[in-house]
């Protein structure tokens, strides 16, 4: 027997109209690429989402079609956001830190038909724009005050587009399993690949990430999202602000520590989010200038392991619970939150912030497991550690045009390539990538421990450890420090420091110093790149 409720389909258009009609003041505060701070509401930002919908119909664009955007994030990203998926376009946002090869690859694999570019990126899609295939149109997102000289063929004003644009657009109805959006993986190997999420799942998705245990917005925070529009659609956030009614904070360009701090605190932020490199920056600035945080309440930290010392110095020094998240962009992004369960805020500090190091628990609606290479599942004891394997409503079936072949085991779960543990209390602990796994001995060593302890130390900004190839033990850690700004440590301290923190195998071989690391497009360190300079290196 089929329910008797009314099966009205989940829209993304009605995340921004009920902000629009319930919320309507609230506000959204941007800074612009041009420099200067940008505040409207929520009503405003509906209106003009309606604009560009009649924008994109004007230039040609038809239901289905992939919509692009190299930008920031900023009022006029999310209009172009809302504007396309909300009249059944898909939004495509994309990367722009990958090489500009990828970019081209991606935008040719996804068949987008314009672009809508921030000024920062038009000279980097200069510089592929004749290898695009199916762009019609390139759409500056900026006015005419600051339109740039440009080669990209007919380039267009988006204030001037937007202004001639009637509001008078209905929001239409639609199946709720249709294509809403679409984001590529980094694709450390391989061509990148397109991970299409519909409007179903991340309605769901944003659903739950707002839950009290999870990002828990509400109409009284202003929250910042950090973390990128396209890197994971900025974790959901710009979908979950407008369904909760809370004032969304844009940063657009300037992520470093200062800009960041600046808007922390004038905007009266509660929540914020991002990948710990812009933590390390933000923490690093507070220290400097001797800042405080008197607003902000709760840090996502994702994408990367966060840090202990990172974790601790958010709680302890500035008052900012933090809440360890892990996902990717094939699970929308959420899979895990560390929020602490009843009891465990009265434990010892060691033990909290034990707790807090792990990557957290299951959200509702995400089915976890560990499996041994044979696909066997491993106990959930905190011990055994095997890959991760994921099934939910809002985790990908199949990547865009069938890339990769089938992702699913038998049992429909998706193998992350992330290798963890799960305890007794549902937390789970990633130990490493599978492919970054130092194998030593038959044993595994994780990269990331060892990295995070490394980074402890008070002279070490950046640390990352990679497996030297070893006559004896098959592979062993080489650790690779960036030292702090005017600060020093010999390999001798290092390695004193580490004792009684690792397993005393897991003790790396040698450490060298070196100015920086090379990261991926979204921040990570980049192991492959790291592998390949260190690939003659001799251990003592
Ligand atoms: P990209 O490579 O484009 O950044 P994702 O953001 O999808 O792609 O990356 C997902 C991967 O990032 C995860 O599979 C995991 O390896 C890593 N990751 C995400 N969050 C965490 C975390 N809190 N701790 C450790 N690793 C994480």
């Amino acid at each position: 027997m089929r329910g008797l409720m009314q099966e009205r389909p989940l829209l993304i258009s009605s995340f921004l109209t009920f902000a629009a009609t319930y919320h309507q003041d609230r506000e959204i505060v941007s800074r612009l690429v041009e420099g200067s701070l940008h505040r409207y509401t929520y009503a405003q930002a509906e209106e003009r989402a309606r604009r560009v919908a009649n924008v994109l119909k004007g230039l040609g664009a038809k239901f289905g079609d992939v919509i692009g955007t190299l930008a920031w994030n900023t009022h006029r990203h999310l209009e172009v956001w809302y504007g396309t998926s909300g009249s059944g376009l898909v939004c495509h946002t994309i990367n722009p830190r990958l090489f500009p090869e990828q970019i081209a690859y991606i935008v040719n694999h996804a068949d987008d038909k314009v672009l809508f570019i921030d000024l920062t990126f038009v000279p980097l899609v200069e510089k592929f724009a004749d290898k695009l295939k199916g762009v019609r149109h390139f759409v500056i997102l900026t006015d005419r005050a600051h339109m740039p000289q440009t080669s990209l063929p007919d380039a267009l004003c988006y204030e001037e587009l937007v202004a001639q644009a009637s509001p008078n657009f209905a929001w239409p109805d639609f199946d709720e399993n249709t294509a809403s959006s679409l984001c590529y993986t980094s694709g450390t190997t391989g061509n990148p690949k397109g991970v299409l999420y519909s409007h179903r799942s991340t309605a769901i998705h944003s659903m739950v990430a707002n839950n009290a245990d999870a990002f828990g917005l509400r109409s009284v925070d202003a929250v910042l999202p950090v973390v990128p529009m396209f890197h994971a659609n900025a974790w959901s956030i710009p979908y979950g602000a407008p369904m909760a009614g809370a004032k969304l904070v844009m940063p657009g360009a300037a992520l470093d520590g200062a800009s960041v701090y600046n808007l922390l605190e004038t905007e009266g932020v509660t929540m914020t989010a991002a990948v710990p490199t812009i933590w390390l920056m933000l923490l690093q600035y507070l220290e400097k200038e001797e800042k405080t945080l008197s607003t902000l309440k709760r840090v996502v930290i994702g994408g990367s392991a966060a840090p202990r010392s990172m974790i601790d110095t958010f709680q302890e020094k500035y008052g900012v619970s933090v809440c360890h998240a892990w996902g990717m962009t094939e699970m929308s992004p959420l899979g895990t939150l560390g929020t602490l369960k009843a009891g465990m805020d009265t434990w010892p500090k060691e033990k909290r912030l034990d707790v807090q190091c792990k990557q957290g628990r299951a959200v509702f609606g995400v089915d976890l497991k560990i499996t041994d290479d044979d696909g066997k599942e491993l106990p959930r004891d905190g011990k055994a550690f095997g890959h991760l394997m994921v099934r939910g409503p809002w985790i990908a079936n199949a990547y865009l045009k069938g890339e990769g072949g089938n992702i699913l085991d038998e049992n429909g779960y998706f193998d992350t390539g992330d290798v963890a543990t799960l305890d007794p209390e549902g937390f789970m602990q990633i130990t490493d990538r599978a492919k970054d796994v130092i194998k030593s001995g038959g044993e595994w060593i994780s990269s990331i421990d060892l990295e995070n302890a490394a980074v402890g130390h008070p002279s070490v900004a950046e640390a990352a450890v990679i497996g030297i190839v070893h006559p004896k033990w098959d592979e062993r850690p080489l650790l690779i420090v960036v030292r702090k700004a005017g600060k020093d440590i010999s390999r001798e301290e290092m390695l004193d420091f580490l004792v009684g923190k690792i397993a005393k195998w897991w003790m790396p071989d040698d450490v060298v110093f070196v100015d920086e690391l090379p990261h991926t497009a979204t921040g990570k360190l980049l192991k492959t790149k790291l592998r390949e300079d260190f690939k003659d290196y001799t251990l003592p």
